[in-house]
């Protein structure tokens, strides 16, 4: 669930720990590195050397340490806590409470303190050396040039492209609902078929609602999410929201609107 707004906020929290010098790593559970040589080739490339800038990519931090990198995947659940403090208190699908179990990764530094990532589910990830470019642009630098470029020619439903994070980097399946749903379009719309006014309209919307609910606290924030149920209605016009699986996702969407 961390989508962009989430891992921005990790992105911030993740600063107060700059030019801090790496003295251990941790990893709980050999399977959450994903790179070669796991936990063990990641703490000798990491081990005393310094936090030089933090980035983000979409959903993806990215922590620069020494002459490599590391990236962080957040899956469903996970969440950075740095010196002990908890950047986003809710989560949705998570538990608030931290428990010790849940801590997947540990970087501690020689100056005190550390970074944690707590991720109950365990869908996320750490690698070593992450080739950020394996992803597609960060969904706040998308202009309608890039999105025109993105669609054109594609044969994917609209939803499975805004998904693809080798395409567009950082919305998830709550901030694509609440875009399509605001931009009035259908997530089942064929690529190659949304027409330049709609892509205007699509674009602007995406960097509107990211930044609406960036100051509303979270992508669970939107006007649609309250209706992300049985029996849920669109808060525009009142029609009852369809519940539909596209691009492997549960939906909602408003078929008198959206079309
Ligand atoms: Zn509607």
């Amino acid at each position: 669930m961390p989508e962009l707004i989430e891992v921005e906020t990790y992105r911030q929290a993740a600063s107060e720990a700059l030019h801090r010098t790496v003295s251990g790593v941790d990893a709980f559970h050999d399977s959450y590195v994903r790179s070669s040589g796991g936990v063990s080739r990641l703490r000798s490339s990491l081990l005393h050397n310094e936090l030089s800038a933090v980035e983000r990519i979409g959903k993806l931090l990215v922590l620069r340490i020494g002459g490599t990198s590391v990236g962080v995947r957040f899956g469903m659940t996970g969440r950075l806590v740095v010196d002990g403090q908890v950047s986003i208190a809710e989560l949705l699908y998570t538990t608030n409470e931290i428990k010790k179990s849940h801590i997947r990764f540990v970087v501690t530094f020689e100056e005190g303190g550390d970074l944690a990532i707590v991720d109950p589910r365990s869908f996320g990830s750490v690698e070593l050396g992450f080739e950020t470019s394996r992803l597609g642009i960060d969904a706040l630098k998308l202009t309608p040039n890039v999105m025109a470029t993105l669609l054109n020619g594609s044969k994917g439903t609209l939803k499975s492209i805004l998904l693809n994070q080798s395409k567009i980097s950082g919305l998830g399946n709550l901030l694509c609902d609440e875009v399509l749903w605001r931009a009035g379009i259908s997530p089942l719309r064929i690529g190659n078929s949304i027409n330049e006014i709609e892509i205007l309209r699509l674009s602007e919307v995406i960097l509107k609602t990211i930044s609406e609910l960036s100051a509303r606290g979270g992508s669970h924030m939107g006007d649609l999410q309250s209706q992300r149920r049985t029996g849920g209605i669109c808060p525009i016009d009142g029609a009852p929201l369809l519940r539909q699986v596209v691009a492997g996702r549960t939906t909602w969407w408003c078929p008198a609107h959206q079309s």
